[in-house]
């Protein structure tokens, strides 16, 4: 339950970006156009976090390097593995690329066979973080990435190791508030424009996008993305 302020300030963050990324989506024509809107959200999210109060922000214990979040299952939309192979496909130099196929090639055989409960549990960096913890795609993320903060890294580590641990009394709520509304609304434009809604499994997909263009042309189509394979959770 939020204080009344920071659950209006979480509905007009809402309803904002629910407006503003539908007629973004209405009056795209070309797949830059469309991808462009995309893009605005993802900015639209840093630029809440941004302007979310100083005091608020000072209990983020987040950090460059910090990387414990980055070791569990990521769950996305198929317009976030989009940006994220876009991104891959024009900054990867061949090495590169090959790398992150291989890996997300391995992420793949990995979950092959796990239920989505063993999935959630897996421990594994994801195969976009570099040997110094840092993400090699941090401008074109996934939205999970861009909403998680916390206010002790101690506990996020010890949430690693043991699950019982409670990483929700680390969550800084005011802040989770703004920048979930604003992925909400996002997600609800884009799934009301007639997209993708399907809930993947990100190293999963990522590796379709990586290695069958088509993927690419059934979204715009407003058609599903990937295979039933990468999902989250269904057929696991
Ligand atoms: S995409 Fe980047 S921020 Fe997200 S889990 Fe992977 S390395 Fe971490």
């Amino acid at each position: 339950m939020f204080s009344p302020a920071i659950e209006k300030q979480r509905q007009q963050l809402y309803a904002q970006t629910a407006v503003d990324t539908g007629e973004g989506l209405r009056a795209a024509k070309e797949p830059t156009e469309i991808f462009g809107v995309l893009r605005g959200g993802m900015a639209a999210i840093e630029q809440t976090l941004v302007q979310t109060p100083a005091k608020i922000r000072a209990s983020i214990a987040c950090s460059a390097g910090c990387s414990h979040c980055c070791k569990v299952a990521v769950d996305v939309q198929a317009q976030e593995v989009l940006l994220a192979a876009d991104y891959i496909q024009t900054h990867f130099n061949p090495e590169q690329l090959a790398g992150v196929i291989e890996r997300t090639a391995a992420h793949r055989q990995r979950l092959a066979g796990l239920t989505s409960e063993a999935r959630v549990r897996l421990i594994q960096p994801c195969a976009l973080l570099d040997s110094v913890g840092r993400c090699t795609i941090y401008e074109d993320r996934p939205e999970a990435c861009r909403v998680h903060h916390t206010s002790d890294a101690d506990v996020c580590a010890a949430h690693l190791a043991d699950p019982s641990v409670d990483l929700e009394s680390v969550f800084i709520p005011a802040l989770r508030a703004r920048l979930f509304a604003v992925m909400l609304g996002m997600d609800s434009a884009i799934e009301s424009a007639g997209y993708d809604d399907r809930s993947y499994d990100f190293g999963s997909a990522l590796h379709e996008a990586l290695t069958n263009s088509l993927c690419r042309v059934l979204w715009l189509r407003k058609r599903p993305a990937f295979s039933d394979a990468c999902l989250a959770e269904v057929g696991r």
